[in-house]
């Protein structure tokens, strides 16, 4: 069963996706190409070209990517200067004998696989950046405590599942992270088990929101292991974010959206917050016999 569940600004990468699936092609040609579209959307400013930057004004990309059928997964960290961290993850994970590189590592591999250097801030992000940061004399930690103020403001993230011809699943997120986080700063989207999770026995999941929670939680892994249990995608995406309600927040709300495929197909999300504005309030997918992506509202799991 040919499907693609992507989180709902996906849907701007979801048809370079679905057209690898329908020629034949394997899942993870097909949530590799989803994400690179969605890198190169300069309108999306939570994942690749034109994303947030860091409170230094500097963008650094994080990008992971799984195969189902045997649990390989490549992840890249704080990459500054190639807007294809998706491509630089697949690398890690299928020309190097590691899981995850970051910083100056991960760009030394993207020079390495032919991938081209740009400046990643557009000239909107700067003045964005300049605006509310860029005149501040405070240390940095103080800036960071001072911009960084709100995990569930400034951030977003593209995730895509998908089910090839063979039956095999894979899953890619790639995201520029938390608008003005502390340099260095990983959030859950290349840590495996976190934001990003899949196995063909059981099925896949990836996460958007607030990363620091996900990785607490090994969200994706939850829904997963869930699914291993009997759950159903529905079922699982609530087990992933409940989870969450036990984790002392200061009061915040624990924001976070989840997408989950089946191996056979069935696939859900959820988001914990029911607020319509947000990016995740819905999600994306097209599965055999459409002829058009879909968007669909997502559960809403509150505490
Ligand atoms: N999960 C991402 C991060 O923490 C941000 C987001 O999806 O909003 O970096």
């Amino acid at each position: 069963m040919l499907t693609v569940v992507a989180s709902q600004n996906g849907s701007f990468g979801l048809p370079d996706a679905w057209k690898i699936l329908q020629d034949g092609g394997s899942a993870l040609d097909a949530v590799e190409a989803g994400a690179r579209a969605v890198e190169d959307n300069p309108d999306d400013h939570t994942v690749g070209y034109a994303g947030h930057p860091n409170i230094h004004g500097i963008v650094e990309l994080d990008a992971s990517i799984m195969d189902g059928a045997t649990r390989r997964a490549g992840a890249v960290g704080s990459l500054q200067g190639y807007r294809h961290a998706i491509t630089v993850a697949r690398a890690v994970m299928e020309r190097t004998p590691h899981a995850l590189i970051t910083g100056s590592g991960a760009a030394r591999l993207a020079a390495e696989i032919g991938e081209t250097q740009e400046n990643l801030l557009t000239e909107g992000e700067h003045t964005y950046w300049a605006a509310e940061v860029g005149g501040s004399k405070a240390g940095l930690l103080a800036q960071v405590r001072q911009f960084t103020r709100d995990p569930r403001d400034g951030a977003g993230t593209v995730d895509f599942l998908a089910i090839d011809r063979d039956g095999n699943l894979a899953s890619a997120v790639s995201t520029s992270g938390w608008a003005f986080k502390h340099p260095g700063r990983l959030g859950d989207s290349p840590i495996i088990g976190a934001g990003n999770y899949c196995d063909n026995r059981y099925g896949a999941a990836a996460c958007t929101g607030w990363g620091e929670l996900a990785i607490r939680a090994s969200t994706a892994h939850t829904a997963v292991m869930a699914m291993a249990r009997g759950a159903s995608p529905a079922e699982a995406a609530t087990i992933a974010l409940r989870d969450l309600f036990e984790l002392p927040t200061d009061g915040l709300l624990p924001l976070m959206h989840i997408v989950v495929l089946s191996p056979s197909g069935e696939h859900a999300a959820a988001t914990t917050t029911a607020a319509t504005t947000t990016a995740g309030a819905r999600y994306a997918w097209q599965a055999e016999s459409m002829s058009e992506l879909a968007v669909s509202d997502r559960l809403v799991v509150q505490p």
